[in-house]
């Protein structure tokens, strides 16, 4: 076997319906003469009349921010962030930055704590190792379970300018102290709940099919996808109280193993880049075409979608003008890596442009 690459996890967590009231202690324990103030992101769901929903520990130096989901983050929006974040702290660095949120916030928080000690934008860090200084201390509370990215190693980026979905891989990107609480999942819409749920299943299923390979990597992506598993196709309702924390659990451990995706993401990344898809509902309309390619996971996914009665209007690229599937191609393609993983380094041909476009059709 080949040595694997030198990994880094989080280094804690702290799981369990209630753990968010943790948050408190763990911002706190930050706090400094220096550094008195604390960062908050938080998904613009919990934003209520008199400000945030949810019991946040906040005080008098600190600033919260409500982020707007509707769209995913995309570099230039993470600049502005950064950038008001300068402003409100001047000298002084914020003792903590905390997301609280879905991949769209907990990936914002990583990237503007990264930009923090970092000079330059947030497109000059897209790509792999280029972040050189540490990020802030950085603490993730995900309220929707399945992007993995309360402890992965990247937080996805739009840059529209380059027609990519792209993130800042590194080492300082991973949380340095996460906390699962199941309970704050519990407002998720059903259709949402399994769009971003599957996410864990598309991760660990594209990794164990494809070539690049790890036998640590294999084991954490079979466990999450027997637990997606459970979630989706076991007795009982998805949402139910013991599936809410299963959730959140293969989220987490999905999370530890992804990073080698295969050809539903790339297809899924140009749905979002070029029709602005959300990430899981683009994955869900990549796997239901990709039958020929993923068979069996294909018709897994397809008794989950049915068993929770989920559903995927067909046609959302059949009459699309031929530019904008040129795009979609090319939006495609460009992702080199994982196609090779899945198809190897053939995978132009054997996903040429005729047939990309066709799925897209097809969809
Ligand atoms: P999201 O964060 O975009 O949120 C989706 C929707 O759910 C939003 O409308 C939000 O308001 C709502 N929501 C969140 N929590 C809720 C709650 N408790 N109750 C009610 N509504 C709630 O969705 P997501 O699927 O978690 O994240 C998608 C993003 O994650 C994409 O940008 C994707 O590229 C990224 N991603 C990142 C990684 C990574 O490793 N960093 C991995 C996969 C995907
Ligand atoms: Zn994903």
């Amino acid at each position: 076997m080949t040595v694997t690459r030198n990994t880094k996890n989080v280094p804690y967590y702290q799981l369990g319906f209630g753990a968010f009231a943790s948050l408190e202690g763990m911002v706190d324990a930050r706090r400094s003469p220096e550094s008195p103030g604390a960062l908050f992101y938080v998904d613009h769901f919990f934003r209520g009349d008199g400000g945030c929903t949810l019991p946040l520990p906040v005080r008098g130096d600190d600033l919260v921010v409500f982020v707007n989901t509707e769209r995913e983050p995309t570099v230039e929006n993470i600049d502005l962030l950064s950038g008001e974040a300068e402003v409100f702290f001047g000298e002084r660095l914020p003792c903590c930055v905390t997301g609280i949120g879905g991949g769209s916030v907990l990936d914002t928080a990583k990237a503007v704590a990264n930009l923090l000690t970092n000079p330059g934008r947030a497109e000059d860090y897209q790509g792999w190792e280029l972040v050189r200084h540490p990020a802030v201390y950085k603490i993730g509370v995900p309220t929707i379970a399945g992007t993995g990215a309360e402890c992965s190693r990247t937080c996805v980026l739009t840059n529209h300018k380059r027609g990519l979905k792209l993130g800042m891989n590194s080492d300082f990107t991973v949380y340095d102290q996460i906390l699962l609480d199941p309970e704050l999942t519990r407002s998720v819409p059903r259709d949402q709940f399994f769009f971003t749920g599957v996410d864990t299943f598309m991760h660990c299923f594209e990794s164990l099919r494809g070539s690049y390979r790890n036998v640590i990597v294999d084991r954490l992506s079979e466990t999450a996808v027997d637990l997606c598993r459970e979630v989706f196709l076991g007795r009982g309702d998805m949402q139910s109280d013991d599936k809410l924390e299963k959730m959140m659990v293969a989220s987490y451990i999905g999370g530890m193993a992804a990073g080698n995706t295969g050809a539903v993401h790339p297809i899924s990344a140009a749905l979002s880049t070029v029709l602005h898809l959300p990430h899981g509902k683009a994955n869900c309309y990549a796997l239901s075409v990709l039958g020929d390619i993923y068979p069996e996971e294909h018709a897994l996914f397809m008794e989950m979608k049915a068993e929770n009665g989920i559903d995927l209007p067909p046609g959302i690229c059949r009459y699309l003008p031929d530019e904008r599937c040129e795009a979609l191609y090319r939006a495609s393609i460009i992702h080199e890596k994982p196609l090779t993983n899945a198809l190897g380094p053939d995978y132009k041909t054997i996903l040429n442009r005729d047939r990309l476009i066709a799925l897209f059709r097809a969809m």
